[in-house]
């Protein structure tokens, strides 16, 4: 096992890392920005260097600065987190190249599944279904034209580099395809700096719903279940819960081996998510993740296990030390982020906390770097923390993440916390009743 890990990322999910790397007994290199000086993860990590000023790309995105910092403190490998350089596979390459042990899958399934072209016709040669769509890229209005009768409106015409829900547009119509079709070009092509487009049918009321699968370096690979992530708002998840109200046994059991065989068919190594849309019964691949997901903590609290020790130990070549068959899901969870944000207009809110208090009792977690008198600052991600509540059932849950959500104080800043609560009190939540575009129809309304 490894004696020293440098994390290569800040706020909770640097915290998350740190922590388990204690249980194993290994020791933490943080590094940080001049921003993040006084951070938490700076302050618990066994070493600490600074690597650069508070833009992400003078700091958490410059590679150079990162590899630096592992060379002089001698750690052995690098884990990156979410965001920042965790899908970046030229990064991981480099890492790689100059002796550490990347923490994630290879630098080629990264590469692999960036490009959402490859992704999807790889994923159709593992068994996965995919959404009906152009079989590649689609060059000219007129093809566009071809293939959007051929698989009938709506359709929803997708970068290939997209990311963050960029570069997509829907066309309602035959009327609505021109446009729909030249601003994705357009916005690709600012966003990427890579204009090439497909298409795909735009499905109307889908959920949803992700898979986890774990998978070590001897050709082993399980699922985890998975995780419900339709309420979504701009396509940034808002709250997740596992397992998925909207599924029986059966269809979890089946769409669970689906993705696990397809992991294991294209040699994947490391966590990793398969994310799907679900609508009337079916599923369809929509991209895999290559990374620990910012979720995770949910499909931990139903399986009992570590999700990043047991990265951390396939990245040191362990085998898993469990078969599928001896994983039990038993329970509900729900995640709740925490944004440091207006939950009206959603403008993000930095600044000094005054009274800090996380709630606690049975069931409770709160993954979370904030402490009182800490101050949030402007140049990175608005999510402060994630309030993560287990129970026996769904709704022993919602009832313990009403008491969480009441006692959870955080002065000084706006935050999403109202409109979590407001959101409990909503009998289609309450049902289970919901799907990706619920959430904007709610906040629009109101
Ligand atoms: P990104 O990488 O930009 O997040 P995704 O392909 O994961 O792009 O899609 C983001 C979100 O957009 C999905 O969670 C879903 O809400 C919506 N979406 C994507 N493809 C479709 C589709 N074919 N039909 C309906 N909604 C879609």
């Amino acid at each position: 096992m490894f004696e020293k890990i440098l994390i290569a990322n800040r706020g909770e999910i640097a915290l998350r890392i740190h922590r388990a790397c204690r249980e194993m007994g290994i020791r933490t290199v943080a590094i940080h920005s001049t921003a993040d000086a006084d951070a938490m993860h700076v302050r618990l990590a066994d070493e600490a260097i600074c690597i650069g000023p508070p833009a992400p790309a003078k700091s958490y995105l410059n590679a150079h600065a990162i590899l630096s910092a592992a060379t002089i403190s001698n750690a052995e490998a690098i884990h990156p987190g979410y965001g920042f350089l965790s899908e970046n596979a030229d990064f991981a390459q480099m890492v790689e190249e100059h002796g550490f042990v990347f923490i994630g899958p290879s630098p080629d399934h990264i590469r692999l599944m960036g490009d959402k072209i490859v992704a999807r016709t790889t994923a159709k040669e593992a068994g996965l279904p995919v959404v009906p769509g152009s079989p590649g890229a689609v060059e000219s209005l007129a093809e566009a034209g071809t293939i959007a009768a051929a698989i009938g409106y709506p359709v929803l015409v997708k970068a290939s580099a997209g990311g963050g829900g960029r570069g997509m547009r829907v066309a309602d119509t035959a009327d609505d395809l021109q446009t729909a079709f030249e601003q994705a070009r357009k916005e690709a092509e600012n966003s990427f700096g890579n204009p090439e487009v497909y298409i795909e049918k735009y499905l109307r009321t889908p959920r949803h719903i992700e898979v986890q699968i774990l998978a070590d370096a001897h050709g082993n690979v399980v699922h985890l279940g998975e995780r419900d992530c339709s309420l979504q708002r701009r396509h940034q998840k808002f709250l997740e819960e596992a397992p998925s109200p909207a599924l029986n046994d059966v269809q979890r059991a089946e769409i669970g081996r689906i993705a696990a065989d397809a992991a294991r068919k294209i040699g994947y190594r490391s966590l990793g998510t398969m994310e799907f849309l679900y609508e009337n019964g079916e599923f369809y691949f929509i991209e895999m993740n290559t990374r620990l997901q910012v979720e995770h903590p949910v499909t931990e609290m139903i399986s009992g296990l570590d999700l990043v020790r047991e990265m951390i130990r396939v990245a040191a070549g362990a085998p898993l030390g469990f078969a599928q068959e001896d994983i039990r899901f038993t329970g509900h969870s729900i995640e709740c982020r925490i944004n440091a944000e207006n939950p009206v207009t959603f403008l993000p809110c930095p600044g000094r906390v005054g009274d800090y208090h996380a709630p606690g009792g049975l069931g409770v977690r709160v993954d979370s770097a904030l402490y009182a008198g800490y101050t949030v600052p402007p140049y990175y991600d608005s999510m402060i923390a994630k309030l993560i509540v287990y129970g026996t059932n769904r709704n022993e849950c919602l009832m313990r993440l009403r008491r969480a959500l009441e006692e959870f104080v955080i002065d000084g800043l706006e935050t999403t916390i109202p409109l979590h609560q407001r959101l409990l009190a909503e009998p289609d939540f309450i049902n289970g009743e919901y799907d990706n575009r619920w959430l904007e129809r709610f906040v629009g309304g109101q």
